[in-house]
């Protein structure tokens, strides 16, 4: 089966080294040729577990390649997917330049029967629109359009591709069902060894329903985000520590524990962008979503509390101080910097006249780019902490998380500790000198 996936960023790649693991004949198609240049050299551009080692070992099994050439990668193909960025217009709805670009692109090298695959984050009737540019480009051209949108989370992106939870297909036809049952087979619902079952199910539906089921997706997952911000500002004022409140009501199948931790907020390529696309079409369609408005509107302030706390604690003027960072990156095991509340942090700190610090795993180049002079970045955790007046965690690294409180503070001499995502004990923190703040709990609560 030859596959052609145009957009080759943390989607693009991922889908297209995981369907050559499998034996798929895979053409990356990218317009930036540097990074189709470093691709064809073997360097990856993203920092993803494991992605290195499935895209090395499908390029020399000769079922991965990558080109800038759309052209000959369509006229190959069985099936096109289209993982071109999504980002934010101004107004908030998807900007759907670069899926438009695609369509028009691949529209007159349309040959046989293609598959046509959304895989982007798009609006409803997107599908639609993309199917009418290429009757449009082409007409009479033998396709189907069909919505395949992708659930994976950066971090743990080829393990979700090669094993998903399950795989959403919206068609428009039996053929093009047909196909993407056959593209999907070695990733769904398979046997083991053992009698045990890996690997979800296909959910089939209508093409629409499934470009509504991804924003439903991650929007409640943010909901869910928001929600235990919210939680944890009312421990805070009344003394309660948010850890026991997830401990609790995680244990409840209805509700499940995942997505309960309270922090300085969602950040990255999608939740901000979702929750504001899928605002934006509730408004074009009359309903007001105010759910969503709250969700947005509590993550907003979540992501500078870390910044307002440290002007309660150190004063509005921050000239002459200087504050340590550990993680920049919106998530731990990736450098992606998109939307990441350390973004916000920086700007707020340096602003008020702050010297910024900040060390980062993986992120520094990426941290480097988005931030530039504001943030000096250091090569460990320990630089980031000596000689600093606060101590900020942004990034729930396992690193951070495996320092010890003694480790911590032989490092430094700075004891005012505000950890963004409760990576450490308060109690412990307390006990090692530290004068330690979390999100929803601190030393001392019950
Ligand atoms: P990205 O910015 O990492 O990659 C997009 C790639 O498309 C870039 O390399 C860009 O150069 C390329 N591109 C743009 N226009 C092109 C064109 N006309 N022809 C060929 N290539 C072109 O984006 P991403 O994070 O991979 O996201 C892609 C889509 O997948 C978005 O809609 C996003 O919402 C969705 N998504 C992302 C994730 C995630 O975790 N990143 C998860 C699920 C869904």
């Amino acid at each position: 089966m030859n596959v052609t996936v145009i957009g080759t960023g943390y989607v693009g790649l991922v889908a297209g080294a995981c369907f050559a693991a499998r034996e798929r004949n895979v053409t990356c198609v990218d317009i930036d040729a540097r990074k189709i240049a470093a691709l064809r050299e073997g360097k990856i551009p993203i920092y993803e577990p494991g992605l290195d080692k499935v895209v090395l070992d499908a390029a020399a099994a000769g079922h991965l390649s990558f080109t800038t050439e759309t052209g000959p990668a369509v006229a190959s193909a069985d099936v096109v997917f289209i993982a071109v960025g999504t980002p934010p217009s101004e107004d908030g709805s998807a900007d759907l330049r670069h899926v438009a670009n695609v369509a028009r692109a691949i529209s007159p090298h349309l040959r046989d029967y293609t598959v046509v695959v959304c895989k982007s984050t798009v609006p409803i009737g997107t599908c639609d629109k993309v199917a009418a540019l290429l009757e449009k480009n082409n007409p009479g051209a033998d396709y189907d359009v069909v919505s395949n949108p992708e659930f994976l989370k950066e971090g743990a992106a080829v393990a979700d591709f090669l094993e998903p939870e399950r795989v959403v297909i919206g068609t428009p036809s039996e053929r093009a069902r047909a196909v993407m049952t056959r593209l999907y087979g070695p990733y769904v619902k398979r046997a083991g060894g053992d009698g045990t079952t890996a690997g979800g199910e296909i959910i089939y539906m209508a093409v629409r329903a499934a470009e509504m089921t991804k924003y439903a997706a991650n929007c409640m997952l943010a909901t869910r985000i928001s929600f235990m911000n919210e939680i944890a500002q009312l421990c805070d004022k009344a003394g309660i520590d948010v850890e026991h409140v997830k401990a609790g009501i995680g244990s409840d199948s209805r509700i499940g524990p995942k997505f309960l931790n309270a922090g300085i907020g969602y950040g990255g390529s999608c939740f901000p962008k979702d929750v504001q696309a899928l605002l934006r079409t509730g408004l074009d369609h009359g309903v007001p979503m105010r759910l969503l408005h709250a969700v947005e509107d509590v993550n907003r302030d979540q992501k500078r509390l870390l910044a307002n706390r440290v002007a309660a604690r150190l004063g509005k003027d921050l000239t002459g101080k200087k504050v340590g960072l550990l993680g920049l990156a919106f998530k731990p095991e990736t450098d992606d910097m998109r939307e990441a509340p350390s973004l916000i942090v920086v700007r707020v700190l340096s602003a008020r006249g702050a010297e910024v610090v900040g060390y980062d795993p993986v992120a520094a180049e990426t941290a480097t780019d988005a931030m530039g002079d504001r943030l000096t970045i250091v090569d460990n955790w320990q630089a980031a902490v000596v000689g600093v007046d606060a101590i900020l965690v942004l990034t729930e690294w396992a690193e951070f998380r495996a320092i010890t409180p003694a480790e911590l503070a032989a490092a430094t001499s700075c004891r005012l500790v505000l950890d963004g995502r409760n990576a450490w004990e308060p109690e412990a923190m307390a006990a090692a000198g530290f004068d330690y703040e979390g999100i929803g709990r601190a030393p001392g609560r019950t």
